[in-house]
């Protein structure tokens, strides 16, 4: 271990009382997981991240890609918002790099039956009752005998009688209509858990690729 600095993660959660903001609540709040080619992952507690800084198995990352260990870390200038040491404090790590995990992130949901039957709330997209996958299917909307695909934008749950009622033909052929117009969903387990969270500024240089699919969302 470089160990020049040791942390006692208790001794943080109880924290020095002038330290603003509390480092109780600092620890809390959220830091990006970033695989080891920089790209998002996974979000996780700062808590975390400073246990994963100091084990060596991550590293910190501020907005110009440059990575540190927890020893060059705690060496910077830990600025307003910071995290207090049995003998100093650190700066908050907002990104840290898994140094020795290269997965990359799914970027789409994966078209699957449960997936369709998720992206539709179980509803049947003809009639619109809500009922359980026993009493659902999955119906191509332009059917496969008129060329249509199994695809996020072609295939909806529905319920027997609807499936049965259109038969091999198009809503307009069979005068049903379709509640919506199906899309691939925007989400992903890591989109998900952004959703609703705070996204700082520390963040932005690594989100850019997601941003895309977020607007989508709102
Ligand atoms: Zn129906």
């Amino acid at each position: 271990m470089s160990g020049a600095v040791e942390v006692d993660l208790e001794e943080v959660a109880r924290g020095p009382e002038d330290a603003p903001p509390r480092p109780s609540d600092v620890l809390r709040s959220k830091t990006l997981v970033l695989n080891r080619s920089f790209l998002p992952i996974h979000i996780t507690s700062v808590r975390r991240a400073c246990v994963l800084l100091y084990q060596g198995v991550a590293r910190a990352v501020d907005s110009e890609y440059q990575t540190f260990d927890f020893a060059a870390w705690c060496a910077r200038d830990p600025g307003p918002e910071r995290i207090g040491l049995v003998n100093g404090s650190m700066p908050v790590p907002r990104v840290i790099l898994l140094v020795s995990y290269d997965r990359v992130p799914r970027r789409h949901v994966r078209f699957t039956r449960h997936n369709v039957y998720a992206r539709d709330r179980d509803t049947c997209q003809y009639c619109a009752r809500r009922l359980p996958r026993s009493e659902l299917n999955l119906d191509h909307v332009v059917p496969r005998s008129q060329g249509g695909q199994s695809t996020w934008d072609n295939v909806v749950c529905s319920c027997h009688p609807c499936n049965r009622r259109k038969g091999g033909r198009t809503p307009e052929q069979s005068g049903i209509r379709l509640l919506r117009k199906p899309t691939r969903p925007a989400w992903t387990p890591f989109l998900g858990d952004a959703f609703g969270q705070t996204r700082y500024h520390e963040w932005r240089p690594f989100l850019s690729f997601v941003d895309a699919s977020l607007r989508d969302v709102g």
